[in-house]
């Protein structure tokens, strides 16, 4: 390939998440992949994932936390092929309902026309042609992901020239019912009631586009590794078995979101990698 051509096919892509690994499981092998294909990749990341669990006390306080899962997400990035690594500064607001939602320098707090000028600025620097972000359920309904989703959204919807591919990232329900039988088959303890399932995970009718990143899950493995203070060595999750947990790694989920007005997009995820 020359140079030339090279450079008119690279496409510019934007990840906005709201923690420091919210990337890794749903959107890791996509990302590593896009990279190796020559695309640009910036990632977002709104807060600095503070009030997150540590794994190991070794690790981090609560009170440093914010700077080594910073830490962490350029390390896991660095493995991606990912250089382009920006934060936006919030604080994390916390699981739904508890009185971190309430601290006024949280995400949760911020006025949306602030987080959405900070999008657009990104917009207009970046040109992506295509944002991946969180889907309208947030993945389990954290608040972070819902603001995220929501303002990423807006910004995009009132774009009238040169409106991005607008990508969620899904984890689809039936997903998580089969994680959860695969847990109960090996006697893992899931970390969720049979109940909650119906609670978590996007619907099954919002993907359009299904990858397969089998070629890419041994980078996101090691990328996903990085984010040490996120796993628990002795949780549900570490318990599973190597090859099921690859299969599991091995296909990623999105929906693309149409314009509200005019044409509609191709997937033009279908054919980058
Ligand atoms: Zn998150």
């Amino acid at each position: 390939m020359t140079q030339g051509s090279h450079e008119s096919s690279q496409l510019s892509v934007l990840c906005i998440f709201a923690h420091p690994d919210d990337e890794a499981f749903g959107s890791g092998g996509t990302l590593a992949g896009l990279v190796q294909r020559g695309h640009k990749v910036t990632l977002v990341c709104a807060t600095n994932g503070d009030v997150g669990e540590i794994s190991d006390p070794a690790l981090a306080t609560p009170e440093n936390l914010w700077q080594v899962r910073q830490d962490e997400l350029r390390r896991a990035m660095e493995v991606t092929g990912i250089s382009d690594v920006r934060f936006l500064g919030y604080r994390d607001s916390g699981m739904d309902g508890t009185p971190d939602n309430e601290d006024p320098s949280c995400l949760f707090q911020a006025e949306p026309s602030k987080v959405e000028a900070q999008i657009s600025d990104l917009m207009a620097e970046l040109k992506p042609d295509i944002v991946f972000t969180h889907d309208p359920t947030g993945g389990y309904g954290h608040p972070d992901h819902l603001v995220v989703f929501d303002r990423t959204t807006s910004v995009i919807d009132a774009m009238t020239e040169d409106r991005p591919h607008l990508y969620y990232v899904c984890f689809p329900k039936k997903n998580f019912r089969r994680l959860w039988q695969d847990m109960i088959d090996a006697g893992i303890t899931p970390p969720f009631a049979k109940e909650d399932l119906d609670n978590i995970g996007s619907p099954d009718d919002y993907v359009t586009t299904v990858k397969d990143v089998s070629a890419y899950v041994e980078i996101k493995r090691e990328s996903l590794s990085h984010h040490k203070t996120q796993l628990d060595p002795n949780g549900p999750f570490s318990a599973i078995a190597p090859d099921i947990m690859t299969a599991w790694m091995s296909t990623e989920y999105f929906y693309l979101s149409q314009p509200k007005g005019g044409d509609s997009q191709e997937d033009i995820l279908v054919d980058l990698i």
